[in-house]
């Protein structure tokens, strides 16, 4: 019997948490380590080698997002207004336990987000935030200029919006919008929903717009030890600065 929907906000806490005791007893073990929840566990929920954490679900690029925000960021130190769009819930609810943080979550319609607007027509002022975060989202847009341009406007000068996005640093961008079928796009830009795989091109892409960008492989800088404990990938994060 399916659940009727109007329940599922009442169930869901006490369904983590019957599962939260579950995986503390059957992921019990130092194998791996999730810097985003600080929990040991003796492997990632899907066994592979930078899996899903069974505490609080981070994955490989969310692991990495953290370790270099808390590295190279003033995110954690300094009086900053963030903004998450389409906010990851491990990673919402590290920023929320910041004191220091005025954090803004946002989606186009996702629940459990405080303002709901389109990427491409913020609903903010200019210029109303010391950073942002936005980490798989721009492969869903069909007119992801649109989407770079908004916000870079929303930045303050001279702050940073942290993006993440499915990449093939060897090829160019693929993409075709009169690819409409969802079995198509996933064949082809590997989901459903994702209109385009980005490629080398993302870098020339962003500046288009007015970002000043660095492309950081943060793993790189990483223990390779760490980086296996930490689970983490050869991912690339574009750390575009409002100039
Ligand atoms: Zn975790």
């Amino acid at each position: 019997m399916k659940t009727p929907y109007k329940y599922v906000p009442f169930i869901t806490p006490y369904y983590r948490q019957v599962r939260k005791m579950y995986r503390n007893f059957t992921y019990a073990g130092k194998g791996v380590y999730c810097p985003i929840c600080n929990n040991d566990s003796k492997s990632w929920l899907n066994q592979e080698d930078a899996g899903t954490c069974p505490y609080c679900e981070s994955q490989a690029r969310h692991r990495l997002l953290w370790l270099f925000i808390e590295k190279h960021s003033q995110i954690l130190t300094q009086k900053t207004k963030l903004l998450h769009f389409a906010p990851e819930e491990c990673l919402k609810n590290k920023f929320n336990s910041l004191p220091n943080l005025e954090y803004v979550t946002a989606d186009l319609s996702a629940p459990g987000v405080e303002v709901h607007t389109d990427i491409t027509n913020l609903v903010f002022e200019d210029n109303s935030f010391d950073a942002v975060a936005c980490c798989h989202v721009l492969e869903h847009i069909p007119n992801d200029s649109l989407a770079m341009s908004e916000l870079l406007r929303v930045l303050r000068p001279q702050s940073t919006a942290y993006i993440q996005v499915p990449y093939n640093k060897n090829k160019p961008t693929d993409e075709d919008p009169s690819i409409t079928d969802p079995l198509e796009r996933a064949r082809r830009f590997g989901q459903f929903d994702h209109v385009r795989v980005y490629g080398f091109d993302l870098k020339k892409r962003l500046e288009s717009v007015g970002f000043a960008v660095s492309e950081e492989y943060y793993a790189h800088e990483i223990d390779s030890t760490l980086w296996k404990r930490y689970g983490l990938w050869d991912d690339v994060i574009f750390c575009c600065t409002k100039v």
